[in-house]
């Protein structure tokens, strides 16, 4: 009952957010993100066990990236790069495994295309040290929040999706997610 009471609520909330228009002057830029259901699967349950409830969490997705065409292909969970020695509201990626998982996707011949974290409630914006994060500076990069701590149902409009553009980080309007994000 009482998750039952909590879809309910959620689903206002979603409604009370999808009229929010993005900060002016800073643009995304066009393309889509290519997940397929098993990797975005894989994702979620990684990052909602990890979170249990109390902790942030993160994943990067790797893959294969085009002007207009993000693709992952592969998921790296923070706590299985280092020791990511979250709280309820942070988390870190060492430099130094940072840098490991450059060299590995480098062999691979695959690029970084998303950043996936976690945050404790239904809010999903950036915060300023998630902006200020430079695991990718390219164009075009995605970074997703996920609600909850990743708990289930997992609702794609729920999720926050942001996209660094020129001027900086850009919020996707929550009625345009669905045609950016394709989970095929
Ligand atoms: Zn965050």
């Amino acid at each position: 009952m009482e998750e039952e009471r909590q879809s309910v609520g959620r689903v206002s909330r979603l409604h009370a957010t999808a009229s929010q228009q993005p900060r002016e002057g800073v643009r995304a830029p066009l393309g889509s993100l290519t997940v397929t259901p098993a990797l975005w699967m894989k994702t979620l349950a990684g990052l909602r066990d990890r979170s249990a409830e109390w902790r942030e969490s993160a994943a990067i997705w790797a893959g294969h990236v085009t002007d207009t065409s993000w693709t992952a292909e592969t998921v790296h969970f923070h706590h299985d790069l280092c020791d990511d020695r979250a709280g309820a509201l942070s988390l870190e990626l060492s430099e130094e495994a940072k840098f490991a998982l450059y060299r590995l996707l480098g062999s691979y011949g695959q690029r970084l295309v998303a950043l996936i974290h976690t945050h404790p409630h239904d809010w999903v914006d950036l915060s300023e040290v998630d902006e200020a994060n430079q695991l990718s500076s390219r164009f075009g990069f995605w970074s997703l929040v996920v609600p909850w701590y990743a708990r289930e149902p997992w609702i794609v409009e729920e999720i926050g999706v942001h996209r660094r553009g020129a001027l900086g980080w850009h919020r996707i309007n929550v009625a345009e997610v669905p045609s950016h994000v394709r989970i095929v």
